[in-house]
């Protein structure tokens, strides 16, 4: 396992890392929250452990945000110590095994994964977050998923120690996972078992089809946090959505999608988290109301709510 251990001599210096009042809206694909007690952005394992102890000491409950492009972060902000894994980006290939760092933006290791001359991650090209958000979430698009790649992930328990878990494509299904809405794990870094590639420029045009595609159907246009609800078994959440004739409908600043009715997005920067809240709400009740079926959220509720 490749971990970064420094001189056993060398102290982690927590007053460098450790950050008070971190606005979060920047950390939130929607653009909307409140601040974080306390943050910090690890780069390496021994800053991940070192901060999980200090938490432990101090008894302060531990969030993980990767992108947020899937959280709705409370206008009331983040109670304990919010850990930021926007600077655990390292990778390294062993043999068909590409191993990276859960912070890493997932485009990005698509890229590195081409570069590196392994594929098979292409179809989720331009899916916005980290890696270790597509991890808990078991993010998918075009029919595959995250986990059908995954080979292993480590993870750090909050008393700081390091475990490898083998994964099985059966402990995942849709959206669920073994790592999904646990506070007591921080997914380190992840192993995919690609396949060797020499045509890398095919590779990066499937790629790039994808994420253009994204593109044309509007997604990056507005801030968002992607599909609010999931699909009920055999059904489209957008669909049921839109057939209450609810694609406009707005809530302070906060509006359901014109073009993708599952989508909310934040309009003229204007939203807080609260507004988003109270359309998710109403929208789940104009559905039940209509079609007697009770839609539940796909997104992560980060924060104090
Ligand atoms: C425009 C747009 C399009 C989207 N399209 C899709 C799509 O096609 N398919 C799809 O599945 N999703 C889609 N999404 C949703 C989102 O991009 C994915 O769910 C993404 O994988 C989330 O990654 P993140 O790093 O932003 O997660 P975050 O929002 O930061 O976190 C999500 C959850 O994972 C947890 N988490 C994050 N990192 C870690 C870690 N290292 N260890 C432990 N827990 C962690 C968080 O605590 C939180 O509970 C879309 C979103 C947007 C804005």
């Amino acid at each position: 396992m490749h971990i970064n251990v420094r001189n056993s001599d060398e102290k982690i210096n927590l007053d460098h890392l450790l950050i008070e009042q971190v606005e979060l809206a920047i950390h939130s694909g929607i653009h909307t929250g409140g601040k974080a007690d306390l943050a910090a952005y690890p780069s390496d394992f021994e800053e991940l452990r070192a901060l999980l102890e200090y938490a432990q000491r101090q008894n302060l409950p531990i969030t993980v945000l990767g992108g947020g492009t899937n959280s709705l972060i409370s206008d009331k902000g983040i109670e304990g110590l919010t850990i930021i894994t926007s600077h655990l980006t390292r990778r390294h290939v062993q043999g068909q095994m590409f191993c990276v760092r859960s912070g890493l933006l997932l485009d990005r290791a698509i890229d590195l994964a081409i570069e590196d001359g392994l594929g098979g991650l292409e179809l989720l090209g331009g899916l916005p977050g980290t890696v270790g958000g597509a991890i808990a979430g078991n993010s998918g698009a075009h029919g595959i998923h995250i986990a059908d790649l995954l080979y292993y992930v480590d993870y750090m328990t909050l008393d700081g120690k390091l475990h490898r878990k083998q994964i099985h494509r059966e402990d995942f299904s849709y959206r669920n996972t073994p790592f999904s809405n646990r506070n007591d794990i921080i997914i380190y870094e992840a192993g995919f078992r690609l396949f060797p590639i020499t045509q890398t420029n095919e590779a990066r045009k499937r790629k790039d089809e994808v994420k253009a595609k994204r593109k044309q159907n509007g997604q990056y246009d507005n801030p968002s946090i992607g599909c609010i609800f999931k699909n009920p078994q055999g059904l489209h959440a957008g669909q049921l959505i839109d057939e209450c004739g609810l694609k406009g409908y707005t809530i302070g600043g906060a509006k359901v999608s014109q073009r993708h009715a599952n989508f909310i997005i934040n309009t003229h920067k204007r939203a807080t988290s609260g507004d988003v809240k109270e359309l998710i709400e109403y929208v789940r009740h104009q559905v039940f109301e209509k079609h007697q079926v009770m839609l539940e959220e796909e997104i992560h509720y980060v924060g104090r709510w």
